[in-house]
């Protein structure tokens, strides 16, 4: 099978079985580009409700540049990686400012974005502008490394880089859009990690890994690192008015500009009550006495995970300050859900309002 029957038996296949999703044909490359920075990291199904509420709120690259960065990590609240969303809307105001509102056609223009690398450039200026740039993302590295027989570390970035060299010598010059979205879809839907289904793939003629019996052990990658696990207490601090405190994390830090009740990590020979206290003093400069335990949860980030032990508070002495936050607000129950938290405090608010009991993982 040369280059020309790869990219003619993909792109067939490609007309006859793309999935739809509400970007597919889409010709406004704002909103190819939207799609794009929501589909790092997040499968389509989770995506696909986000991508229509951004959409419908933010409608053009004007609106979006134009919004509160609250507004913003509101509508990505629950998406996760939350850097994405505050380098959007920052690449947005530059699209707006130094490019009339234009998304930038070229690869080496689309990169100098916030938040675009070579992947989202090569499929933004492909699928927008059909520009011959070739996209690599986890699903083409599984296509390519079995259909080419490469058995070396997919996480090293050499591997990365023979795959990417592949990907440039096969991509159809006259359709890098189709080409491009043809070969993450049967990575997608075809070549799937276990249990490939062969037998339907429009490129097993020319296939390494299929003839030799080799798509269990193709692609290789090494075991990743352990995650590290960390204790964290966090203090729910209700006044006598019976509003409850909460901090707006640092704009540079993880989850930023996203809102929390405050807490950290528990250290050696420490009860969680007295963890809860020290981080109240640390972070709002005030004595507090941690009396109920109000829940407990896990949850797993992309590189460490955590049990998270939420603890109401009564006020002892001293007036709250921002000592490791942007700004901290007093706010009603009702109004919790007004403000944007991450997936953890969400569950609390959540509980806060009154849904659920007990121990969580999410
Ligand atoms: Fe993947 Fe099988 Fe197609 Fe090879 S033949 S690319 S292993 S689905």
């Amino acid at each position: 099978m040369n280059n020309n029957d790869f990219s003619h038996s993909l792109l067939k296949w490609y007309k006859d079985h793309k999935r739809q999703m509400p970007w597919r044909g889409e010709a406004d490359p704002y909103k190819i580009w939207v799609s794009e920075i929501m589909l790092q990291q997040t499968r389509v199904e989770q995506a696909t409700p986000y991508f229509q509420n951004f959409i419908s709120l933010f409608p053009t690259v004007f609106d979006l540049a134009n919004a509160d960065q609250q507004e913003v990590l509101k509508a990505w609240e629950g998406l996760g990686y939350y850097s994405r969303a505050r380098n959007l809307h920052t690449a947005a105001k530059t699209v707006v400012n130094e490019y009339d509102g234009e998304l930038p056609d070229t690869y080496d223009e689309i990169i100098k974005l916030k938040g675009i690398g070579p992947y989202t450039a090569a499929a933004v200026t492909s699928i927008a502008f059909n520009k011959p740039n070739a996209v690599v993302d986890g699903n083409v590295i599984r296509v390519l490394t079995r259909y080419f027989g490469i058995e070396d570390d997919i996480r090293s970035t050499k591997t990365k880089n023979k795959v990417q060299d592949f990907a440039n010598e096969l991509i159809d010059e006259e359709n890098p859009a189709d080409f491009n979205q043809a070969m993450m879809e049967v990575g997608s839907i075809v070549c799937k990690p276990s249990n490939p289904n062969c037998s339907e793939c429009p490129v097993h003629s020319g296939c390494v890994s299929f003839k030799m019996a080799k798509t269990d052990s193709i692609p290789y990658k090494s075991p990743a690192k352990k995650k590290p696990h960390y204790t964290i207490g966090v203090g729910i601090i209700e006044a006598e008015n019976g509003k409850l405190l909460i901090a707006l994390r640092p704009e540079d830090a993880m989850l930023g500009g996203l809102w929390e009740f405050p807490g950290g990590k528990q250290k050696d020979g420490e009860e969680i009550q007295q963890t809860v206290e020290r981080e109240m003093n640390e972070e709002l400069g005030v004595q507090v006495k941690a009396y109920k335990e109000l829940m407990s949860l896990k949850h797993t980030y992309s590189h460490f995970s955590i049990t998270m032990h939420a603890w109401m508070c009564k006020l002892v002495s001293g007036e709250p300050q921002p000592k490791s936050s942007q700004e901290i607000r007093w706010v009603k129950h009702a109004e919790l859900e007004q403000y944007p938290f991450p997936k953890a405090n969400k569950v609390l608010t959540e509980r806060l309002m009154n849904k659920g009991q007990g121990e969580l993982e999410i």
